[in-house]
Formats: C-alpha cells, sequence, structure tokens
C-alpha cells in the first residue's frame, strides 16, 4: 500500500466516523440511552377463569352473598341494599353505599345491570355511578336508545368527558367496568399537583382513554378539586333506580 493510498485511507475512517457522531448527535431521540435491566421479578397472579372473576391478588368487595364490605355512605350504618340471586340491587331512598376500605390508585371490575322495565327518560332512566374517592364519579345509566346530555350518559367521567363510544347493551343485560384509576395528588397547601387520571372500559371496550378528570363530577357546579388524602372508600350511587351490581373487585396498585 502506497503512502498516498494509506492517507486517503485514515482520511477516510475519519470522515465517516465523524459523521457517524454527528448523526448520533443529532438524532438522540432515536437512541435508546442504555439502562439497567429490571431487578425484580414481576410478582405471580393467578388470573380468574373469566374476566368477571377476581385474579389472585384483588380483593373481592361483592362475591353475591353479602354486604359485609359495604355500608351507608352517609351515616356509616349498615348498607341497605337487597342481595338477592348473585347480586345486589338498589333499594331506592335507601342512600349510597361505600366500601368500609378505603383506596387510592386501583383497578376496579364491576357489572351492573339497569331495570328490564324501561322508565323514565335521560337521566331518570337506569340511574347510578361509581365514584372513586367518593368524588370522581364514572357515570352508570342505561343508555340503549336513551338520549341524554353526551358527558352523562353511560361510561361518561360525570359532566367532563363523554365516553369515546356508545357500548351499551339493553337493559336488564349484564354489563361490565374495568376500570384504572389513578389518584390525585396535592402539595401542602392543598393545591392540585397531579390530576386524577382515568381509564374505563365499557364490555370490553375502550370508553375512557387515561383522561385527567378535572376534579369533582358535581352536576350543579364546574369541577373543582378539594384536596383529600391518599385513598378513600368506592362509592355507589343511589339514583333512585333499581339497578343491580355483582362481581365487584379490586387490586391495589
Ligand atoms: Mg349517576
Amino acid at each position: 500500500m502506497g503512502k498516498r493510498t494509506t492517507t486517503f485511507a485514515i482520511i477516510s475512517i475519519f470522515a465517516v466516523s465523524v459523521y457517524l457522531c454527528a448523526v448520533a448527535v443529532g438524532r438522540p431521540a432515536q437512541q435508546a440511552a442504555p439502562f439497567p435491566p429490571p431487578k425484580n421479578e414481576p410478582p405471580i397472579v393467578a388470573p380468574g377463569n373469566t374476566s368477571s372473576d377476581p385474579p389472585s391478588d384483588a380483593m373481592v368487595l361483592f362475591d353475591g352473598k353479602d354486604l359485609s364490605k359495604w355500608r351507608n355512605a352517609n351515616n356509616k350504618s349498615d348498607a341497605k341494599w337487597m342481595v338477592k340471586d348473585g347480586y345486589v340491587q338498589v333499594v331506592p331512598g335507601t342512600g349510597d353505599i361505600a366500601t368500609r376500605e378505603e383506596f387510592g390508585d386501583c383497578q376496579l371490575h364491576i357489572e351492573w345491570a339497569t331495570p328490564t322495565e324501561v322508565k323514565g327518560e335521560g337521566q331518570e332512566r337506569g340511574n347510578s355511578g361509581v365514584f372513586f374517592m367518593e368524588r370522581y364519579e364514572v357515570q352508570i345509566l342505561d343508555s340503549y336508545n336513551n338520549k341524554t346530555y353526551y358527558h352523562g350518559q353511560a361510561g361518561a367521567i360525570y359532566n367532563q368527558y363523554a365516553p369515546l363510544v356508545n357500548a351499551s347493551r339493553k337493559p336488564g343485560e349484564w354489563q361490565s367496568y374495568d376500570i384504572i384509576f389513578k389518584a390525585p395528588k396535592f402539595d401542602e397547601q392543598g393545591k392540585v399537583t397531579e390530576r386524577a387520571r382515568i381509564t374505563v372500559l365499557h364490555n370490553g371496550v375502550l370508553i375512557q382513554n387515561n383522561v385527567e378528570i378535572y376534579g369533582n363530577t358535581w352536576h350543579d357546579r364546574a369541577a373543582l378539586y378539594i384536596a383529600h388524602g391518599p385513598k378513600a372508600p368506592l362509592r355507589l350511587q343511589d339514583h333512585h333506580n333499581t339497578m343491580r351490581f355483582r362481581n365487584i373487585w379490586i387490586r391495589q396498585l
């Protein structure tokens, strides 16, 4: 190899190296940074036989037999809803019920059915709701051929977000919600630093995709956060309709 050839080869290698470095620096977002592999093995969880059944690490809140995990939401006396044939039915006028246990971040499975006999229109038909931390409502409603405001139909984050689609089944048929809830965080002054987030599947269909909740889901006021602790009970609404519930389980995250 001649001297000129060697010099040319060295210059070429240097130029290519400079070019590759420039490409790497110019595209940092496309380069995977080296990171240590996870140290902990994911725990083993035995899943349920069907999507209705609780996984092995879930807390069963209602197994079709009794309401021992629940109380009246307002006066803390025993829950007065009626347990029958593996489900619990709202006894209108007895009030909301709430879990005795408190929860923050969680995954919830709940099945519900609106009355077979269709009565009323809009918000009067098959209304209930799942309130996370007693404040943030995922609406339950008979939204099968029943028009109402979109952020008030089944699967809405009440008064804030309409569901992405209406995946409702007919009145009287069992329906499911699978919900991932992330609790909000507050600073010492009570100002919200991280809003709550929620993902909802209705009958297996994604209807809320990790949306940020704006605050308490009131029906008569704009949403607003009022500081609270990291855990609070889960609440089911008595909206004067004979709604049914079954297979309620929760995983704390
Ligand atoms: Mg409601």
